[in-house]
């Protein structure tokens, strides 16, 4: 197989939704990718957050191996080891209660939607009171409901009418959510917004947001999707802030590889959905369960010094004296550098001499690098950044 070959399959055969990179990955280990022609990279996108193990990572492929030998799918028709001791360890580190597993983060968030909404009529029997805030620059997926969800006008374009029932509002502005009436049942954010550019909102704003759910009875959803399962230091974003919302949805890093999504409710909206009020044929899948709960057991030991990694790559950034860059955001090893150049073509440079990087929203390159990175590694491809951006205009 070569590039040409499988790009041509790609042209005549898929829908062409994706503005792919100009390379086709064959292998993958530990923090670094291998393409058709051998050349090696360093991985700081982990798909997107979802290869927090790295690739190929030996506990977590003979996890995947032994229960891909034991038994694959029976659906949730009957019970499997594998999703009840996932549940019980995803309960533990977030202090909520219940887990409902799905596929994608997409889906978490369809789950969060519908958990919300129940708990609602349930309590107030009142049609008006359905409405969820999302906030602007969030993302919460591209079905059809959670684009509605995403505070992004440009990902509305095309899909209208959107499915009804959010109030988008600006972050970090309590006076206007204060100021919203009775049609409101819930609040959805991202502790750290991810898509829309890796910008963390404060822990002032999120106290308030909390304490207001609290005094109007809104569900207070945090979106983990991309900043959970310790992207950004804690097992959970939202934990940075001391709240404790009252549900979360997750997806991306916890299976290290394998599509694995779900929501978690708290005390309050405990037993909210009952036998036959929301279901997927996939969700809690034995193999993607056993591959979480691997997962899981490697990052015990890397969750710890997520926080103190990403703060050697924020300095080094900084530490650089570029011009080219305006500022670093986010947490942990969720990182946005934002630069004064067209983060795209950065992105695209960088691939050129070996590193694997993301971008956000409309000025940041992203930094998404697997949970096991060494300092070492991380050097390795800040160096490689280092060398794009000092080119400034001309890259
Ligand atoms: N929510 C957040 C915060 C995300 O970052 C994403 C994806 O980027 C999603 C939801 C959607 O997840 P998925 O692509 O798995 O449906």
């Amino acid at each position: 197989m070569n590039f040409k070959d499988i790009k041509q399959i790609y042209d005549a055969h898929i829908i062409p939704s994706y503005a792919r990179q100009e390379v086709c990955f064959v292998r993958g280990e530990g923090v670094r990718l291998w393409d058709t022609e051998g050349n090696e990279y360093l991985d700081f996108g982990s798909g997107f957050g979802v290869n927090s193990v790295g690739h190929a990572h030996p506990e977590w492929v003979s996890a995947v191996n032994r229960q891909a030998a034991m038994l694959a799918h029976t659906s949730n028709l009957y019970y499997t080891g594998p999703a009840g001791f996932l549940a019980e360890r995803l309960c533990q580190i977030s202090g909520l209660r219940q887990v409902f597993f799905a596929n994608s983060g997409a889906e978490a968030n369809e789950g969060l939607i519908k958990l919300a909404r129940k708990y609602s009529a349930d309590k107030y029997n009142d049609p008006k009171r359905h409405k969820i805030v999302t906030l602007r620059q969030s993302f919460h997926g591209r079905t059809h409901t959670t684009l509605a969800a995403t505070g992004q006008d440009a990902f509305h374009a095309h899909f209208q009418p959107l499915t009804g029932g959010f109030v988008h509002a600006p972050a970090e502005d309590i006076d206007l959510l204060r100021a919203l009436g009775s049609d409101i049942c819930a609040v959805l954010l991202e502790p750290v917004q991810g898509e829309g550019g890796i910008i963390p909102l404060s822990a002032g704003y999120l106290q308030n947001v909390s304490a207001l759910c609290k005094e109007r009875d809104w569900l207070l959803m945090c979106d983990e999707v991309q900043a959970g399962i310790a992207r950004t230091g804690p097992w959970f974003s939202f934990q940075e802030s001391g709240i404790l919302p009252d549900a979360l949805s997750f997806a991306k890093g916890i299976a290290g590889g394998l599509p694995l999504g779900g929501f978690i409710a708290g005390e309050k909206a405990l037993d909210t959905l009952t036998p036959g009020l929301h279901a997927t044929t996939f969700g809690g899948n034995p193999i993607c369960c056993a591959a979480a709960l691997a997962t899981l057991d490697i990052l015990e030991a890397e969750q710890p010094t997520v926080a103190e990694r990403g703060e050697y790559v924020r300095e080094k950034l900084l530490s650089m004296n570029l011009p080219a860059i305006r500022e670093v955001r986010g947490r942990g090893l969720m990182l946005g550098i934002s630069v004064k150049v067209d983060p795209k073509a950065a992105q695209k440079k960088m691939l050129q001499q070996g590193l694997a990087c993301l971008t956000a929203g409309a000025d940041a390159v992203r930094l998404l690098p697997p949970l096991v990175i060494s300092k070492t590694d991380l050097d390795k491809g800040l160096d490689i950044i280092q060398n794009v951006l000092r080119k400034g205009g001309s890259l």
